[in-house]
């Protein structure tokens, strides 16, 4: 009998490009392994929660969400490891076990993504400069492959499957569960420090200072100019204990404030975001930070962007795109200062341009941080120099030995993505062995040509 499905129009985050699947959602791992084999589509491509800005999660074929797979299986307070499906969010690990003392080891900005998602991007955090991504806190991964079998896999077991998953954007099979280390803290709050600096060979030294600070990120004020170019607000801390607690605190360290939160209607006009008022954010944000030292509650630290619900309709309906890259510590300064000059020649106005630091490069085929900075900057799509600035950001990349982050990409060409990530080849050739009829596919796979065996990496030569 053919699984029951939907048919949907999905988007990415970023709300650009837009694809019609038959979505399914099944409620327990028998429902999804039935999914393949009742032969309602050809390929199918996991989703989370969406959060992934381009067409990682997206296909026009079978879709699998994974949202009501989302039980807690086991939590093994010896070792501090969650066992979960792959549909739990970060939100419901934060929940259940900050008021233990708990804490997740590596987060991205949004506590809405599902443990599925983070493990298929390996994403990383405000510390990967310290202490990599989320690959390095997983003990154990479960995934189903093309081939129908149920696989364990880690660091250790099956370490080929494991480092093709972690950061394979789904595309090794659905994860089903996986069994993750979380980190003990003493308090939902962190000690930070601002800083604000002049311009970018401020923001680069004051960055290179800070790898002794477990967080740290620089906001930078993309639009100013000149001798101005890259300043930044420098954010860095670290877990605050619960002895750095004002006294009304200390007998409830892991009582957070709740934020107040605002939601952006359907159909909010993307005007509103032009040019000046962009601007006069950036400018208003950079004045508002004080220096100095403060008490931040964790989800004002890291979760800024969950207190406005659908901040990705601020850009109207036309969307954005949030471009970003890793680049080699050797020529980052000289890579950004091109990147930002690029976008201000272009009169572009981003609405946000995070800089971080990043540390060595793991072992995941795809995955996206290697040794150096990282620089994130949405841009508005509209505009007929849209897929020139773009292109222009690209080649400047690729001149200087970066790479796109594939979960926020919509554009990159098969051969960009080649030169970018060397071990495609050996992804490509591990799928084949893994899921050989290709019963696992999305949009970006197609687009990226990450489907075909060899053939690809010949063409984009
Ligand atoms: C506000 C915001 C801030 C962000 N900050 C960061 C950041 O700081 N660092 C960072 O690294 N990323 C960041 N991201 C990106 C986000 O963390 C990743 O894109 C993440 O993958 C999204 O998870 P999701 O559950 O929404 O997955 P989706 O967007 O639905 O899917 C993303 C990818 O994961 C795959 N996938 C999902 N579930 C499974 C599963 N069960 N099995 C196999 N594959 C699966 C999909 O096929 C797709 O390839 C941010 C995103 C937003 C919106």
């Amino acid at each position: 009998m053919q699984a029951p499905f939907a048919e949907q129009e999905l988007t990415g985050w970023a709300n650009y490009p837009h694809y019609r699947g038959a979505v399914f959602r099944p409620e327990s791992l028998r429902e999804l392994a039935a999914i393949g084999p009742s032969g309602s589509r050809q390929s199918y491509i996991s989703r989370g929660l969406g959060r992934g800005y381009g067409d990682a999660a997206l296909s026009t074929d079978g879709v699998i969400s994974h949202v009501r797979l989302n039980r807690l299986l086991a939590w093994d307070p010896s070792e501090h490891i969650v066992a979960c499906e792959a549909g739990v969010t970060l939100d419901d690990i934060l929940t259940c076990f900050l008021p233990q003392g708990f804490f997740l080891p590596v987060t991205p900005g949004t506590r809405h993504v599902t443990v599925g998602g983070a493990l298929a991007a390996d994403v990383h955090g405000k510390n990967h400069h310290m202490e990599g991504s989320f690959a390095r806190f997983v003990d154990s991964v479960q995934l189903l492959t093309g081939m129908g079998r149920v696989m364990n896999c880690s660091a250790t077991v099956h370490s080929d499957v494991f480092w093709a998953t972690l950061g394979g954007l789904g595309l090794t099979g659905p994860i089903l569960s996986a069994r993750l280390r979380l980190r003990p803290v003493e308090s939902a709050y962190l000690a930070i420090e601002y800083r604000k600096t002049a311009n970018l060979d401020d923001t680069l030294a004051a960055l290179s200072d800070d790898q002794q600070y477990r967080y740290s990120v620089a906001w930078i004020d993309c639009l100013a100019r000149g001798g101005a170019l890259g300043r930044a607000i420098l954010m860095r801390g670290e877990h605050a204990r619960a002895s750095d607690l004002p006294p009304r605190l200390r007998d409830r360290p892991f009582d957070a404030p709740v934020p107040r939160r605002f939601t952006v209607p359907r159909g909010w006009p993307g005007f509103l975001l032009g040019p000046t008022t962009v601007r006069a954010f950036n400018a208003w944000y950079y004045r508002r930070h004080a220096e100095g030292a403060a008490l931040v509650d964790y989800d004002s630290f890291f979760y800024p962007l969950d207190r406005i619900r659908r901040w990705n309709h601020l850009y109207g309906p036309r969307g954005f795109v949030q471009f970003q890259v890793a680049l080699p510590a050797d020529c980052s300064g000289r890579a950004i200062r091109e990147l930002l000059d690029a976008v201000l020649r272009a009169r572009r106005a981003p609405f946000l341009a995070v800089l971080k630091l990043l540390g060595a490069a793991n072992p995941g085929l795809l995955s996206f941080p290697r040794s150096g900075h990282t620089l994130a900057l949405d841009l508005a799509r509209g505009g007929p120099d849209l897929d020139d600035l773009l292109n222009r950001l690209v080649q400047i990349t690729q001149a200087h030995g970066g790479r796109v982050y594939l979960a926020k990409d919509a554009y990159l060409k098969p051969a960009e993505f080649q030169a970018m990530y060397p071990r495609a080849e050996e992804f490509r050739t591990l799928r084949q062995r893994l899921d050989p009829e290709q019963r696992y596919s999305s949009c970006l796979s197609r687009r990226l040509r990450l489907d075909a065996v060899a053939s690809s990496a010949r063409e984009a030569a």
